[in-house]
């Protein structure tokens, strides 16, 4: 019932029965350095199953954009908290305790202030992700310092334990290929390494493993899945603004989302953070640079006004800027 108060104080309509019974899941799977241009022969070829069948039922598009730097922390800062790198202003890409945490809020933050019993979770695999932990804002944090299967275990006993309404997964495998084996160029024709397909392949089996346990649990129906990416890449490297690197998956399925196919709008990584805030019924602030990708979605938005800028207030500002203070602040663990 309380979910029923949640969609309908803010005019929402979610299409289905079970959808609008369940309480609404958001589930982000990043896979670290996914070029998409790879991942779509796969799929062409039939080498990622799990990310096929998904593409069938919703919405994708291979011509997603990263911000610049095209790196893994600026990204995935630009991800998690629906602003560009001038608003965030993280452009180192190591794990620096020193610079405290990115000095936004992050989509869990603003999930959790406006709806406080909402459940938050993060799963990831390298270290500099600690930089995206505000305090407070997750109920759920695992470092698992291994490859995707590893991950999506323990994504599916977070899943099963938490029932998380906002997830976050990240899996490293295809960028730690990347950069050891190559990840191809498709402007001077090379292929990607062996290498690098298997960490696709990994990711694949890895989201299978993690859209089973939503089946499972009973949450799929009322699921909003977005698997993307924080960059591509050419050579062994990636960062700069060749569309190799720039270039990002982006596909929605589950219960909550669309079987729209292909999406023909630019879609830019700060969209994803405001797409989940919409599947779970909150309006993203005002002053993100990302929106939700509605055609994404399966849901109709009752009450327009506040996406015409007429209500609610931005959040940005409101929090302390970690650069700006005297002291200096540390990541938690
Ligand atoms: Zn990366």
């Amino acid at each position: 019932m309380r979910d029923l108060v949640v969609f309908s104080s803010i005019g929402f309509l979610v299409f289905g029965t079970l959808a609008a019974y369940a309480e609404p899941t958001a589930v982000i799977v990043a896979w670290d350095g996914g070029k998409p241009s790879v991942v779509q022969r796969l799929i062409e070829q039939g080498r990622l199953p799990t990310l096929q069948a998904l593409m069938g039922q919703g919405s994708y598009t291979f011509q997603a954009q990263t911000i610049l730097p095209s790196k893994t922390l600026p990204s995935f800062t630009s991800m998690l908290t629906g602003v560009s790198p001038q608003r965030h202003g993280v452009l180192w890409n190591d794990y620096d305790p020193g610079r405290g945490w990115v000095p936004v809020p992050t989509v869990f933050e603003v999930l959790k202030r406006a709806q406080p019993s909402a459940r938050t979770a993060m799963v990831f695999s390298k270290k500099k992700l600690r930089h995206l932990v505000r305090p407070g804002t997750l109920d759920a944090v695992e470092e698992v310092d291994e490859d995707a299967l590893q991950v999506a275990e323990v994504a599916v006993r977070l899943i099963q334990s938490l029932r998380p309404h906002l997830l976050f997964v990240h899996l490293r495998d295809p960028d730690r290929a990347g950069h050891l084996h190559g990840w191809g160029d498709d402007a001077r024709g090379q292929p990607p390494s062996a290498q690098f397909v298997e960490a696709l392949q990994r990711c694949d089996r890895a989201l299978g493993v993690i859209v089973e346990a939503l089946r499972q649990n009973d949450l799929w129906e009322a699921t909003l899945l977005i698997v993307t990416a924080d960059h591509g890449g050419r050579g062994y490297h990636h960062g700069s603004s060749d569309p190799q690197d720039m270039r990002i998956p982006w596909i929605a399925a589950g219960g909550l989302a669309a079987p729209a196919g292909v999406l023909t709008r630019t879609i830019h990584t700060m969209d994803t953070a405001a797409t989940a805030l919409a599947a779970l019924g909150q309006r993203p602030p005002l002053d993100w640079d990302g929106q939700p990708v509605w055609e994404a979605l399966r849901i109709e938005l009752g009450d327009e006004s506040w996406v015409k800028g007429t209500m609610g207030p931005g959040l940005l500002g409101k929090v302390p800027n970690p650069r700006l203070e005297p002291r200096r602040r540390e990541c938690p663990r």
